[in-house]
């Protein structure tokens, strides 16, 4: 099979490989599409210490099963398939309480660190354990199936903002995850969505996809936000996110590019404020997919690109060029 493999830092190539044996208890998958994450565009130069070379990433990803392991007898071959991008184990105490995001053994798709190397789908051939795999509504396109990952990770921030019915929300940073917050915060009954980000470009594409209004940050004027959203991780942004909620107000961390950020710590004591961190997905894959397949969660505007697994290595330059928001590499193509 071809692979796009990560074989050295920041350096990829589209190579042959034995397409992967199925154990008990998986499913091999003929991939469809595969989006690039931007934590691949990022972690790809060694800086995360989890794309350790040689790797195959990949962790957004739709398609068809091709194969059974032994054991495996709630799936078919033939049936069309996303599956999570955790691999949890399902018996710690945090998949017990249905945090299969902070699972004790947690691993990701596509990620090779010092604890674990699991190759991902920039593949003609996935294997993943049966338990992550989730079915795809009819009708849903292979292309937008690929984004059930990254509409999880929004809409598990969203839910990690609580009741939203009728609140002013904030959502700080129009990327790829921003635009998606957007959206989930509509859909879950926000009365008024404001968006800030640098990019004009980004500004317009969130008010096409339902902001009430959408600022450059040093534009943004008001500070009456029940909920702010933060989708880049970085000081300044931060920083915004803090000063524009109102007292008693909450705010959710999902950006995380800086490690670390000075916190205005009285602002949020002495305004009591809620602070929440928000990372991957706990059980928000059927709602995605809901989502995206009714139509309340658009994710085509968001394509990039999307090119054939053999140019791979332009994908990945195609997704590192300013203003692409997702990028879809794809296999098997009938
Ligand atoms: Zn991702
Ligand atoms: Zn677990």
């Amino acid at each position: 099979m071809k692979v796009l493999e990560l074989i050295a830092a920041s350096e990829l190539a589209v190579k042959e490989r034995e397409a992967p044996e199925v154990q008990a208890g998986q499913v091999r998958i003929a991939v469809r599409s595969c989006g690039i994450c931007g934590s691949d565009l990022h972690g790809m130069d060694g800086s995360s210490g989890r794309r350790i070379p040689p790797v195959v990433m990949g962790h957004e990803a739709s398609g068809v099963i091709e194969a059974l392991g032994e054991g495996v007898t709630q799936w078919s071959v033939g049936q069309r398939v996303t599956f999570d991008s955790t691999v949890w184990c399902g018996e710690c105490d945090y998949c017990q309480e249905g945090r299969e995001n902070l699972c004790d053994s947690r691993q990701v798709v596509g990620v090779s660190c010092e604890e674990f190397h699991r190759d991902g789908a920039f593949a003609e051939y996935v294997v993943v354990p049966e338990r992550i795999l989730h079915a795809l509504p009819d009708g849903l396109s292979f292309d937008e199936a690929a984004f059930a990952e990254p509409v999880g990770v929004a809409l598990h921030a969203v839910n990690r903002a609580g009741d939203l019915t009728g609140k002013k929300a904030l959502v700080v940073g129009a990327g790829l995850i921003g635009l998606l917050i957007l959206q989930g915060l509509k859909k879950a009954g926000a009365a008024e969505v404001v968006v800030v980000d640098l990019d004009p470009v980004r500004l317009k594409l969130a008010l096409e996809l339902g902001a009430s209004e959408a600022y450059a940050p040093s534009e943004l004027a008001r500070a009456d936000f029940d909920i702010a959203m933060e989708v880049v991780g970085i000081a300044p942004t931060v920083k915004q996110a803090v000063h524009s909620v109102v007292k008693g107000g909450r705010l959710v961390l999902v950006g995380n590019l800086s490690a670390e950020v000075p916190l205005p710590l009285q602002a949020v004591v002495t305004r009591e404020l809620d602070v929440l961190g928000s990372c991957a997905i706990a059980g928000e894959y059927p709602e995605a997919l809901a989502a995206i397949a009714s139509g309340d969660i658009r994710v085509k505007p968001l394509i990039s690109a999307s090119l054939p697994i053999e140019e791979g290595v332009e994908a990945f330059e195609k997704a590192a060029e300013r203003g692409a928001l997702k990028v879809l590499i794809t296999a098997n193509n009938e």
